[in-house]
């Protein structure tokens, strides 16, 4: 099987009655490999920048991040490279801006931090504005939105980052592009605002790891709870269905970038809901893409239907799993 994937690699990825499914990478653990991936024209949907400054042992600064940015845009220039800005806190710690919290996943984590922090924010926004110089792909993804406010806010030292910076590029003559803006969509409270929010961003990013998490109030990392941690859980699986109907109404691209999206029956499922751009690990292109082109949009929406009847996760694996030894 695997040699199957490996030679289809570089075909189109679009399912067998010819429904094209947009493919990117989530990013930041092994620049090298993502690069590498990114350079044969595979845009990435979720760049982590909070990896990079995990691994520092102090803020990287301006100047350091400008370089890593640039060579990840350059890598890929015709493709789009979405950054998301820092998404530190809960799980994520920075061994030289310690946190501690009781309640780290409910607390000062991703843009609550970062908006406390502007001057944190706006070097980062900088830096990938001042990377992007000359270059049309880079896009901004803001982490843990639960509120417009927030989102409003970001906007706004985006925007003042950007007319700083265009000002100075201005004399050179070079060309400073407005990045499209895009929030994640993983603290629950967003699902009843997505109208709202779609006026104010260009794209939405599906985080189901964090909107399992919230969504059942389990701790995506604690292994006592581990078997309460599901993202087929069927109120999942009924979000995301819900957040994709509301997107395409609202005529706002989205993208899941969580771990369902790299999982074959995860892909199924979010092709059959309507999802057309899925982000994941670089490792699971290959054999991801390889799924889609194996099955057809009727299949994956067959699947979708008989799943959602199911009232457990372990009943929505049966029905996966059926499939999945169905078709080899
Ligand atoms: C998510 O929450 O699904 C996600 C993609 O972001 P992270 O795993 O980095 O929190
Ligand atoms: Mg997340």
């Amino acid at each position: 099987l695997s040699e199957r994937i490996d030679a289809e690699a570089e075909e189109p990825c679009e399912t067998q009655d010819g429904c094209g499914i947009e493919l990117y990478i989530n990013a930041g653990l092994s620049a090298e490999i993502e690069i590498n991936a990114s350079s044969q024209g595979v845009g990435i949907g979720l760049y982590r920048t909070e990896i990079p400054f995990m691994l520092r042992e102090r803020f990287p600064s301006e100047h350091e991040q400008v370089d890593l940015y640039r060579r990840i845009l350059q890598s890929s220039p015709s493709q789009p490279i979405t950054m998301r800005t820092l998404d530190v806190g809960g799980d994520k710690p920075l061994p030289y801006f310690p946190i501690n919290e009781e309640n780290p996943f409910l607390g000062w984590r991703g843009v609550r931090l970062t908006l406390d922090h502007p001057e944190i924010f706006l070097v980062q926004v900088r830096a990938m504005l001042r990377a992007s110089i000359g270059l049309t792909n880079l896009q901004i993804l803001l982490p843990m939105i639960s509120s417009v406010n927030e989102v409003k806010e970001a906007k706004r030292l985006i925007e003042q980052a950007f007319y700083e910076i265009n000002d100075e590029v201005k004399s050179t003559g070079e060309q400073l592009n407005k990045p499209k803006l895009g929030i994640m969509l993983e603290v629950p409270s967003v699902l009843y605002q997505l109208p709202q929010l779609a006026q104010q961003v260009d794209f939405f990013s599906v985080g189901s790891n964090d909107l399992t998490q919230y969504l059942l109030a389990v701790d995506r990392n604690n292994t006592r709870v581990a078997s309460l941690y599901n993202c087929y859980h069927p109120a999942v699986l009924c979000a995301l269905q819900d957040i994709v109907r509301q997107s395409d109404a609202h005529k706002i691209p989205v993208t899941v970038c969580g771990e369902i999206a790299g999982e074959p029956g995860g892909a199924i499922l979010l092709m059959g809901m309507g999802y057309r751009r899925l982000s994941m690990n670089a490792y699971n292109l290959r054999k991801i893409n390889w799924v889609i082109r194996n099955v057809s949009m009727a299949e994956s929406r067959e699947l979708l239907a008989s799943t959602l009847t199911a009232h457990t996760h372990e009943q929505v694996y049966v029905h996966l799993n059926h499939y999945l030894e169905r078709k080899g």
